[in-house]
């Protein structure tokens, strides 16, 4: 669709956190005219992004009472894209020569995407539209508006009126824990590794690591310098699996857990027992919105937020309602930008949705070719191969050109090498000529004003 009237409305406009995500929306949704309020419970801008060697007392989090950490960063994360495709699109994620401290590597660690994320802030001065310290409780209809609850660090309440509500809260805080048969009378310790920080706590242990994405990959080798075993369990193997990774001397992939049983063992499905001390999960994450409430329109059932016409809004509540940054296994930060571009500009109504029945014939439709795919339901918001269609259909939208070629190469290329590289593809790539064709794209549009020195060496 096309960008349509030309009539401009300017809207007070509430976002939910100031994580990339709502950093992002700020940034766009101001450009666009609109007034905005960002209310973020933490003390500084960054969300994910903000390390803190401080973990929840429940170390499944299974407590729904907790004091919520709200990172889930382990101290040594770095990231898991080339920093040339993960920034936004119009302030790109380039080393800083000009400061000793920043860390220029191509997957730097994850105090360097905190202080990126501080400089695109600084920037485009969004510091001035957050509230800090301030949490929504509640978010409900109110009339055409909507009314929102927070709450700031000195237990104050406020009740405010907003045209339009931006929910940015993430979704990396609420973990999701493996089912096990016979858990509940193993003895030993149980994390999840959203309370992950550092490996010394697993000194001379055995330890059990169910996942093998990004963070089983990364945790599991973080904690073998230390541990005497490390053995991944991961459901997507086949039940025979048994491999010795490369890398270290002392970590095994297996088939998924059969059972745990009374004595301390886990048994495998490829039928290997190990006597373990401690299982860390990383099994992902749940979308959670516990300050909404929208009469149950909508809902959350095996991690699928829904209805969403394409992952941003509710077709009932549309457009005042808006997601932004549920996709996952895309260019994320890419992605922000775009879906806030789209928000801000169908508020204003220079950019028009469809009907309601339009938007929900189409995600009925979604939701069959989904099924039809035989795709769980918990996967409705992963896009992987189908990214740059989406990301390119939004930028359609806002009238912003599509995905560049380098770009799409080097997101495929860079989750390929985590795949099978997992171990080394932080450090040793074969894609140099598209980080030269990155930068000279930067160059091309004065984001840069040099090469950086190696490029030209
Ligand atoms: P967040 O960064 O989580 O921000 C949400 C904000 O909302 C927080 O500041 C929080 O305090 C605030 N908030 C929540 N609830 C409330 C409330 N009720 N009231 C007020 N404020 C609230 N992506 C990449 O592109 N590259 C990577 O290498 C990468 N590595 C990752 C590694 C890990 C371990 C994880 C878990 C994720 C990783 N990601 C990576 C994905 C990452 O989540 C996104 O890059 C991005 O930072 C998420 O931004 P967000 O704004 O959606 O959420």
């Amino acid at each position: 669709m096309a960008p349509a009237c030309t009539r401009i409305n300017s809207l007070h406009v509430a976002v939910i956190g100031a994580g990339a995500a709502g950093l992002a929306a700020a940034r766009e949704l101001r450009r666009e005219s609109h007034s905005v309020v960002v209310f973020e419970r933490g003390t500084q801008i960054g969300g994910l992004w903000v390390y803190t060697p401080q973990t929840e007392p429940d170390p499944l989090s299974l407590d729904p009472n907790r004091t919520i950490v709200h990172s889930s960063v382990y101290d040594s994360l770095r990231t898991n894209l080339p920093r040339e495709c993960m920034g936004y699109r119009d302030f790109p994620f380039v080393p800083r020569d000009d400061d000793g401290s920043r860390d220029p590597r191509r997957y730097p660690s994850h105090s360097e995407v905190l202080a990126y994320l501080q400089d695109f802030a600084r920037e485009f001065k969004l510091e001035e539209m957050v509230r800090f310290e301030t949490e929504v409780v509640c978010v409900e209809p109110e009339g055409q508006k909507w009314e929102i609850r927070s709450k700031s660090s000195d237990g104050i309440f406020k009740d405010e009126i907003f045209d339009s509500v931006v929910v940015c809260n993430g979704h990396y805080t609420e973990p999701r824990v493996a089912h096990v048969p016979g858990i509940d009378s193993w003895p030993g310790k149980q994390i999840h590794s959203h309370n992950y920080r550092v490996p010394d706590p697993f000194k001379d242990q055995v330890v059990v690591v169910i996942g093998n994405f990004a963070s089983g990959s990364d945790i599991s080798r973080d904690i073998t310098g230390v541990a005497k075993e490390v053995h991944i369990a991961s459901r997507s193997n086949p039940s025979e699996t048994y491999e010795k990774l490369p890398g270290s001397n002392n970590l095994w992939l297996h088939s998924m857990i059969e059972s745990a049983r009374k004595d301390g063992s886990i048994i495998f499905k490829n039928g290997k027992v190990v006597q373990a001390d401690t299982i860390v999960h990383c099994t992902g994450y749940k979308y959670h919105f516990p300050f909404l409430n929208t009469n149950s329109y909508i809902t959350v059932e095996d991690n699928c937020v829904g209805p969403l016409y394409k992952h941003v809004f509710p077709p009932a509540l549309a457009p005042t309602l808006s997601f932004i940054g549920l996709p996952w296994m895309t260019l994320q930060f890419f992605m922000f930008e775009l879906q806030s571009k789209w928000v801000a500009a169908v508020l204003s109504g220079r950019v028009t949705l469809p009907s309601e029945d339009k938007m929900m014939e189409d995600v009925t439709a979604f939701y069959a070719k989904r099924d039809a795919n035989k795709l769980p339901k918990r996967y409705t918001h992963r896009l992987g191969e189908c990214q740059v269609d989406y990301l390119n259909w939004i930028a359609e939208q806002v009238g912003a050109p599509p995905v560049e070629q380098w770009r799409a190469e080097e997101v495929h290329g860079g989750y390929l090498r985590l795949a099978t590289q997992s171990d080394t593809f932080r450090d040793k790539w074969d894609d140099d000529h598209l980080i030269l064709e990155a930068y000279e794209d930067f160059l091309r549009q004065k984001l840069i004003s040099v090469l950086p020195s190696h490029l030209l060496e």
